[in-house]
Order: structure tokens, then sequence, then C-alpha cells
């Protein structure tokens, strides 16, 4: 698994772990809750609802995995 599957994987957790607040659009919050994907060999978060990118990958999923 390359790193842009790895941090697929690790939005997709995130997303779906009812006891984190999930990433959600910058248009509109009551909007699908945004989903990764890679393009151009880079991971964007994208709104399935309106096609709205996130211009920035939070911080949090570039900590390192927890062993
Ligand atoms: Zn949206």
């Amino acid at each position: 698994m390359n790193q842009n599957e790895k941090l697929v994987q690790r939005i997709k957790k995130w997303q779906a772990n009812p006891y984190f607040h999930p990433l959600t659009c910058g248009v509109d919050s009551m909007h699908e809750i945004l989903e990764p994907v890679e393009k151009d060999g880079k991971v964007s978060l994208v709104c399935p609802t309106c096609g709205w990118v996130q211009s920035y990958m939070p911080a949090v999923f570039d900590l390192p995995e927890p062993p």
C-alpha cells in the first residue's frame, strides 16, 4: 500500500468513526461528509454533494500510524 492509499484509508476511518467530528463541506456543513479523492498523485478532500475541495489536508492525517 503506498502513502496515498494509506492516507485515504486513514481519512475513511476517521470519517466513519462516530467519536470524531467528521470533516465537512466548506460551503454548507449539511452536505455529505468529505470523501478522500486521489488525483494526480495527491489526495484531496472533496464534498460529494457540490464538489467543493478542501485546500489543505488536516495535520492529524500526517501523524504516524499508532502502533
Ligand atoms: Zn458541499
